[in-house]
């Protein structure tokens, strides 16, 4: 049976692939297609667990430049490693702090 006319819907969630949801600064998965994602001090700062495990893994320079922590701003001299994305990098401690609040 059909035609009751009633929908559920309100219609109050905009539908887009980006609405909004935070999005992993390195690969750019969105917090919906990865299992974790932690921000950084800055908003639009996020890893996800992927790349988390990825800069661990690697301990080294990344697929990008080294540079400067995106995280703490630390520079490559005054780290272990730094693990440098397209866009961003990320330390060895603070790959450590984002592993830790990943895991709570
Ligand atoms: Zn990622
Ligand atoms: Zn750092």
């Amino acid at each position: 049976m059909e035609g009751s006319g009633s929908q559920r819907a309100p219609g109050g969630t905009p539908k887009g692939p980006a609405g909004g949801k935070p999005r992993c600064s390195f690969c750019g998965r969105a917090s919906n297609e990865t299992s974790a994602i932690v921000g950084g001090p800055e908003a639009w700062l996020k890893i996800c667990n992927g790349c988390v495990y990825g800069a661990r893994a690697a301990r080294s320079d990344g697929p990008g430049k080294p540079r400067s922590c995106s995280f703490c701003g630390r520079k490559p001299k005054e780290v272990q490693w730094i693990y440098g994305g397209s866009m961003v990098a990320i330390c060895d401690g603070c790959t450590q702090r984002s592993l830790d609040e990943m895991l709570i």
